[in-house]
C-alpha cells in the first residue's frame, strides 16, 4: 500500500476481528480489549481461548462462507493467530474489509518453498537445502545435505512434519513416509543457539522492532525465552534485526511478524522461518516492555502509530506444557502454582485450555526482575518448583 492510499486508523470503540482462537487469539483479545476495542473471534471449537474472552465470538470453520460473511459483518479490521489459517479465507475477507498481515504475505509463511525464496531475496542466508517435489528432484540431491532434516513444505509446526534423516535410504523412506508431498531437505546444522526477532510493520511501511530473544527448543517445542541484554553476542543481534527487518519490508508486511534464526558455532547467523503473527518467543514483551507484541499488532491492525517500545526488565519465558500437569499419577493435577507465584516477579499466563494434553501449549510463566542475575535465579527456582530441567541446559 502506498502513503497515499493509507487508511484512516480505526479509532476504539471500533471492533476488531481476528482469525483462530487459540492462545495468540486470546491474548490479541486482551490487548484489543484493554485499549478501548470491541473483539470479534472466528473459531470453529465452542471452547477456544479467545472466543471465549471475546465479545463475539463466530463459532464456523475458516472456509465456511456464512462464518466468513458474519466476521466481516462485526469487524471493521481482520488479522490473524494462526499460521496455517486458509490464505483463501483472508483473501475473500479481504473484499470487504482491511486484513492484515495480507493473504499474500501469510501464503508465503505457509509454504517453507516459498518461504526460503524470499529469504534469499531478501539477501538473508537459510540453510543449504533443496525442494523435493519429485522423485528426479529425489534423486538428484545432493550428499553434502546429509544428515538433514525433510520438513513439509506446509502445514508443520512445533517440530511437526519433520523427519530426521542421515543417509539416502532414510531419506527415500522419509519422504514416502511423507505421502510424497513436497518437501524441503534441510542440512542439519550444528547449532550454538537459537534466537527470534519480532517486528511490526504498519502499513505506511514504518517498522519497530523488539530486541533480539534467546530461544531454547526441546522435542522440536520452544521451551525457554530469554530477553535480556545478555541474551545474545551484539554482532548476532544486530544482523538478526537487520535480516528480520529486511524480510518484513520486503514483504511489505503489515502486522507483527516473527523471524527465527539459527546461530551456528563460528558465530555465522541463518534464518530458519517466519511466523505472520505475534510469537510464543514474544510473550516476555507482556511483562517486560511498555507494549507487548499484542499491543502492536492492535495498533497495526488499526492503523495507530507504531512507537519503538521499551523493553524495562530483563526477563525470561517458562512455556507450561501439559506434560506438568499429567506427570503425577494417572489424572491431571494442577502445578503448585502458590509456590511458583511466591517466586519474585513470576508471572503466571494460563490459556484456558480445559484439556491438558502432552506437548499442548497451556500456558507460560513470565520472570520479570532487577537484573540478568535475578531473573535467571527465578527461572532457575521456578523451574526447579515445576519439576522442568534446567533453563539453562538443552
Ligand atoms: P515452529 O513453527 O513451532 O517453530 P516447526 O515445526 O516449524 O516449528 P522448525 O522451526 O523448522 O519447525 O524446526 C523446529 C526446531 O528443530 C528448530 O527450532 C531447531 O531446534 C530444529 N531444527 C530445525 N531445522 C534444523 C536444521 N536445519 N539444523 C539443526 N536443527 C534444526
Ligand atoms: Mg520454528
Amino acid at each position: 500500500m502506498s502513503a497515499a492510499t493509507v487508511r484512516k486508523a480505526l479509532l476504539p470503540g471500533a471492533t476488531l476481528g481476528v482469525m483462530g482462537g487459540g492462545q495468540l487469539g486470546r491474548m490479541f483479545v486482551h490487548a484489543a480489549q484493554q485499549a478501548g476495542y470491541f473483539t470479534a473471534v472466528l473459531d470453529p471449537d465452542a471452547d477456544s481461548p479467545a472466543g471465549r474472552v471475546s465479545h463475539h465470538h463466530v463459532h464456523a470453520d475458516y472456509l465456511d462462507g456464512d462464518g466468513l460473511a458474519r466476521l466481516s459483518r462485526l469487524a471493521d479490521a481482520i488479522t490473524t493467530e494462526f499460521e496455517n489459517v486458509p490464505a483463501r479465507a483472508l483473501a475473500s475477507l479481504a473484499g470487504d474489509r482491511p486484513v492484515a498481515p495480507g493473504a499474500d504475505a501469510v501464503s508465503i509463511a505457509q509454504d517453507r518453498i516459498r518461504e526460503k525464496a524470499h529469504f534469499v531475496s531478501c539477501g538473508v542466508a537459510c540453510a543449504p537445502y533443496a525442494v523435493i517435489e519429485t522423485a528426479e528432484q529425489l534423486a538428484a540431491v545432493g550428499d553434502y545435505l546429509l544428515p538433514g532434516i525433510l520438513k513439509t513444505a506446509s502445514l508443520g509446526y512445533d517440530g511437526k512434519g519433520q523427519q530426521r534423516v542421515t543417509t539416502r535410504g532414510e531419506l527415500g523412506a522419509a519422504w514416502a513416509a511423507a505421502g510424497q508431498v513436497p518437501c524441503v531437505l534441510e542440512k542439519k546444522l550444528d547449532l550454538a543457539f537459537e534466537c527470534s526477532v519480532i517486528v511490526a510493520r504498519g502499513q505506511d511501511g514504518s517498522a519497530v522492532h523488539f530486541q533480539p530473544q534467546r530461544n531454547l527448543h526441546r522435542d522440536g517445542i520452544l521451551a525457554v525465552t530469554e530477553a535480556h541484554d545478555e541474551a545474545l553476542p551484539a554482532p548476532a543481534a544486530q544482523q538478526a534485526v537487520a535480516s528480520a527487518l529486511a524480510i518484513a519490508h520486503g514483504l511489505k508486511y503489515v502486522g507483527v511478524l516473527c523471524v527465527e534464526f539459527f546461530v551456528l558455532q563460528d558465530g555465522s547467523l541463518v534464518v530458519n522461518e517466519m511466523a505472520p503473527r505475534p510469537h510464543n518467543s514474544g510473550h516476555c514483551t507482556i511483562d517486560a516492555c511498555d507494549f507487548s507484541q499484542f499491543d502492536l499488532q492492535v495498533r497495526t491492525l488499526a492503523g495507530l502509530p507504531l512507537v519503538t517500545p521499551r523493553q524495562h526488565s530483563p526477563a525470561i519465558m517458562l512455556n507450561l506444557l501439559g506434560e506438568l500437569w499429567l506427570t503425577r499419577g494417572a489424572k491431571p493435577v494442577e502445578p503448585d502454582w502458590p509456590a511458583v507465584l511466591a517466586l519474585p516477579g513470576a508471572q503466571l499466563h494460563l490459556y484456558g485450555k480445559l484439556e491438558a494434553r502432552a506437548g499442548r501449549k497451556m500456558g507460560h510463566l513470565n520472570i520479570t526482575g532487577p537484573s540478568v542475575a535475578a531473573v535467571r535465579d527465578t527461572a532457575a527456582k521456578a523451574a526447579a518448583v515445576l519439576g522442568l530441567p534446567s533453563p539453562f541446559a538443552a
